[in-house]
This record gives structure tokens, C-alpha cells and sequence, in this order.
């Protein structure tokens, strides 16, 4: 039984403990919400139990196709035992639908559909806000070698093409989503880490187009722990 030592990282949904073996981190996942750039502060009760199981079963289906992920063992309700990774400074989007900062920043009507799936790399760094990055930005930074960049847009697009039917087939349509990656300590591969979420991912309702994720906290439209619940209920059938 993997139990946990001390805590190493403390973000701001979960944290992250040691445990005996050293290729082995349990993250532990809580109900504090932040939004822009940790400037709105806030609880979603339950969310910690939704997000941590909710990762899981999606991590779950996608080993099985083929994209690789740090998940090991879910211990609990907030609880999951997953490989030891060092994450890449980069926050990996997808957008399928123009929403959020792509529309604001090109002009381009929230809802709008892209003719492509869009990959965009943020570099996660709090002090600078997470600025847009581009490849060759992050391969002159030294942020990402040409390989793991190679594998994380390879994983990406799997990860999208399956997400996509998968929350169809619940009724909801994904229109944008946020994915880390890491590089697994024992075995220097690029593994698919942090979380995929209702916190990470834009779903709008197929029939009403409502919005069924973080947008419900960050612009304060009410019903947010519902809607968390209401996801979380589609997910498990
Ligand atoms: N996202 C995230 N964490 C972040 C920034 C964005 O999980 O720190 C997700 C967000 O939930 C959305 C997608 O990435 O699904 C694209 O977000 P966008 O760049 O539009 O940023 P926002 O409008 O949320 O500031």
C-alpha cells in the first residue's frame, strides 16, 4: 500500500506528497478554485472528489488508447498515486471552438467553430501571467526538446480526437481544454500528467449550449457546484 511521506508542491487544486518509492508521488486534490491568474479566489465544494476521480476514469480509457499517462492507482476520493514526473513549463490547449482569450485576443465570436483543431503552448510561469509561446520560443528557452515537442503533439491531438467523442456520447461538446505533460523520472518518456476536468476543459451543453465548466466560476454565472455534480453524473455512466 503506497501511503504518503512529506508534502513536496503545494498548487493551487491539489497537492503533491512523496511516498516510499521515489518514482511514486500521490497528489491529493482540494476544492480551491482559482481564476485569472490566482486574482479570483474561491471554494467549489466536492470539486476535489469530481476532478480527482473524473481525471482518473478519463486516464484511464485513454491508456488503453495509447496515449501514456502518470496514473497509477486512485487510493480515495481525493486521492491518486501516479508516476513521479518533472512537468514540462508548458500548458498544452486544444481549441476546437473559439472561447475565452483566443476569441478576445483575434476578435472572433465566442462559439465560433475553428476550422482546425488548434494547439496552442502557454509557458507556465505566474510571474509573467503564462504568456502564448510558440515551438520556437520554447526550443530556444530550452523548455522542450525537439523529441518531447514531437511526442506532446502527437499525444495532444489523441487526447483531443478522443475527449471529443467521449463527451459527445454525454451530451457535451468540448470546446477547448488544457493538458500538462511530464517527463517520468524512472523512464525519461513524455507521460500525459495534471488533471482533465470541468477546471481544465470548456463543455457546453450539445442542446442548450450552456455552459458546463470553470467559465461558471470565473464569470460568475451561478450554479457552479451543480453543474460540476451534473458533469460528474454524466461522466460515471
Ligand atoms: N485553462 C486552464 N488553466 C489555465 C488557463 C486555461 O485549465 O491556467 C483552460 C481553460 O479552462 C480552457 C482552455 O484552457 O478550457 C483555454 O483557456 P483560455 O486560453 O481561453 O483562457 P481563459 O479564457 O480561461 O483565461
Amino acid at each position: 500500500m503506497t501511503v504518503k511521506k512529506e508534502q513536496i508542491y503545494e498548487g493551487k487544486a491539489k497537492k503533491v506528497y512523496a511516498t516510499d518509492d521515489p518514482y511514486l508521488y500521490i497528489v491529493s486534490y482540494k476544492d480551491d478554485a482559482t481564476a485569472f491568474n490566482g486574482e479570483k479566489k474561491g471554494q467549489i465544494a466536492g470539486k476535489g472528489v469530481i476532478n480527482n476521480t473524473m481525471t482518473n476514469i478519463i486516464f484511464a480509457l485513454l491508456e488503453k488508447d495509447g496515449v501514456p499517462t502518470h496514473f497509477v492507482e486512485q487510493l480515495d476520493e481525493r486521492d491518486t498515486v501516479v508516476k513521479a514526473v518533472t512537468i514540462l513549463p508548458l500548458e498544452v490547449i486544444i481549441r476546437n471552438v473559439a472561447a475565452g482569450s483566443f476569441s478576445k485576443r483575434y476578435g472572433v465570436e465566442e462559439g465560433t467553430a475553428l476550422l482546425r483543431p488548434t494547439l496552442e503552448f502557454s509557458y507556465k510561469n505566474d510571474a509573467l501571467g503564462d504568456p502564448l509561446i510558440n515551438d520556437d520560443h520554447a526550443l530556444a528557452l530550452g523548455l522542450i526538446t525537439e523529441e518531447q515537442l514531437a511526442d506532446v503533439k502527437k499525444y495532444t491531438h489523441k487526447v483531443n480526437e478522443f475527449l471529443k467523442a467521449f463527451f459527445l456520447e454525454k451530451g457535451l461538446k468540448l470546446v477547448d481544454f488544457k493538458i500538462e505533460f511530464g517527463v517520468d523520472n524512472k523512464t525519461g518518456k513524455v507521460i500525459l500528467a495534471d488533471e482533465i476536468s470541468p477546471d481544465t476543459c470548456r463543455l457546453w451543453d450539445v442542446e442548450t449550449n450552456e455552459k458546463m465548466d470553470k467559465d461558471r466560476f470565473r464569470r460568475d454565472l451561478g450554479n457552479v457546484e451543480e453543474t460540476y455534480q451534473e458533469v460528474f453524473a454524466r461522466i460515471k455512466q
